[in-house]
């Protein structure tokens, strides 16, 4: 079977899916996108409700632009903010109804695993020539559909972080679950009825935490029953609240000014330090402690504790993983928390991202693993440079053609405070080279 005649197949059609469906088409290959959900963009549905910190000129891939723009498509302003939806329902549904992708995509196609046909985990000979089989569960049953390149990227909102302290979930968490809600709930719209009145506990430093303390507020204002608790696990908040004037992404560090002005008028009531344990139903309501401390009960929480990568669907092909980021392990260094806490993040592409297979990747919010600074202009950098790859154009997947904007904002949702200071320490000059091409250095700076 020769190689070249087999589809690329994609997972999922969102931003960054998309983006590499749009390569794929540009170097004259044939993609093939399985989107679980019934539309393009169906994960950042969920959070539509949300006004995103990047402006419109950040959010959109110039592939996926040029192939709209051919169409007529008018570029939205750049300098505004879409929310979620906006951004799906102008940007990702009109790419993906475009004759260019339509015929490429298969929707409620959920990819459950990959592997090379005819050779399981560990068998060696002829794998780099055996193509990827993909198994695709759809509206016709279970298929096996055969690739000559996987590009997964299926993002990671569908498996959020756990409330726990330690990494698991709390004692009680999963029985308390009907009463959590994990990532950034419509609090101020579908979700009103829920949250209005009530005693509402949110836990995470991410710019996740902040969106819904800021939606809570105006509940406050509203009727003033509604009583927020923000429970954090750093010792500090000059970290969660940081960016602010110094972020390029001015939406993002104003967020955290916002918040500051709430805590400084004690419309919220701040609890540092707190690793929760255990979760209990009482009769007063659910009582979450660390094992020392008691937190008043409150009748809901707002678990904004990032995202988890979901590796399993990968478990049949090789992978080289970080085993503390779960990101691909030359690409941990340069997104870890632990070591580089900026929002600011090397530009980066192919060769960081690829695996033990050949022409397997995993990109987008996916590649980061648990690191929490991911960016579309870097998603849409990542499908540019491993498309070429897979196209064999080596010298095009090497080259980096992307400045990202400084961020200023150290204001992770990692759990601590990093070991070396924001911009401290970056692994490796942060160097640049643009289209034109001039050395540009990113990250320098960040917090000052
Ligand atoms: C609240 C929030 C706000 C954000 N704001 C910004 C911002 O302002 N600027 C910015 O640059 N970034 C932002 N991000 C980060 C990031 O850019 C987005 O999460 C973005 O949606 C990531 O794109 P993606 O294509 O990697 O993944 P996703 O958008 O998550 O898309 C993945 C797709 O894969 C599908 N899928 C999942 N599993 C499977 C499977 N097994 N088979 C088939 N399909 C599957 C999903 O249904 C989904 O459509 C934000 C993230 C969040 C959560």
């Amino acid at each position: 079977m020769e190689l070249t005649s087999l589809p690329i197949a994609i997972i999922g059609a969102g931003p960054v899916g998309l983006a590499a469906a749009a390569q794929v088409l540009s170097r004259g290959l044939t993609p093939l996108v399985f989107e679980a959900g019934p539309s393009a963009g169906a994960a950042m549905r969920r959070w539509g409700h949300v006004r995103m910190f990047s402006p419109w000129k950040y959010d959109v891939d110039a592939e996926g632009a040029a192939i709209l723009e051919r169409h007529g498509w008018v570029r939205p302003d750049g300098e505004t903010f879409p929310t979620g939806r906006e951004l799906v329902e102008q940007y990702l549904e009109p790419l993906a109804s475009t004759r260019e992708l339509a015929p490429h995509i298969r929707y409620d196609s959920r990819v459950t695993s990959v592997a090379r046909h005819e050779h399981d985990l560990m068998k060696d000979a002829t794998r780099e020539t055996a193509p990827f089989l993909v198994r695709v569960d759809g509206a016709a049953g279970e298929q096996d559909v055969l690739a000559q390149a996987v590009i997964d990227a299926s993002g990671t909102t569908e498996r959020p972080g756990v409330l726990g302290g330690s990494g698991l979930p709390a004692i009680g968490e999963r029985s308390a679950a009907g009463r959590i809600a994990y990532g950034i709930p419509d609090v101020l719209g579908s979700q009103r009825s829920r949250y209005q009145g009530r005693r509402v506990l949110v836990v995470g430093s991410g710019h996740s935490a902040l969106n819904a303390l800021l939606d809570l507020a105006q509940l406050v204002e509203t009727d003033g029953r509604t009583h927020i608790i923000w429970a954090i696990r750093r010792p500090a908040l000059a970290q969660t609240l940081g960016g602010a004037r110094n972020d390029q992404l001015a939406e993002r560090g104003r967020l955290g000014a916002r918040v500051r002005t709430l805590l400084d008028t004690n419309r919220l009531q701040l609890v540092r330090a707190f690793r929760i344990a255990r979760i209990t139903s009482t009769v007063a309501g659910l009582v979450v402690s660390d094992g020392a401390q008691d937190l008043p009960p409150v009748d809901e929480i707002i678990a904004a504790t990032g995202f988890r990568p979901d590796w399993s669907i990968l478990g049949e092909v090789r992978l080289d993983l970080d085993p503390a980021v779960e990101s691909p392990r030359a690409l941990a260094p340069l997104i870890d928390p632990n070591v580089h806490s900026c929002g600011t993040v090397r530009p980066h592409g192919a060769e960081e991202l690829k695996h033990p297979d050949a022409n397997l990747f995993a990109i987008g919010m996916k590649s980061y693993g648990r690191a929490p600074t991911f960016l579309l202009l870097t998603g849409y950098e990542q499908a540019r440079s491993v498309v070429s790859a897979i196209a064999g154009d080596w010298d095009a997947a090497r080259r980096v053609e992307l400045v990202l904007p400084e961020t200023g904002a150290c204001s992770l949702d990692r759990d601590e405070a990093p070991t070396v200071a924001c911009c401290g320490s970056a692994p490796a000059p942060l160097e640049v080279l643009t289209a034109t091409p001039v050395a540009v250095r990113v990250g320098a700076g960040c917090c000052g």
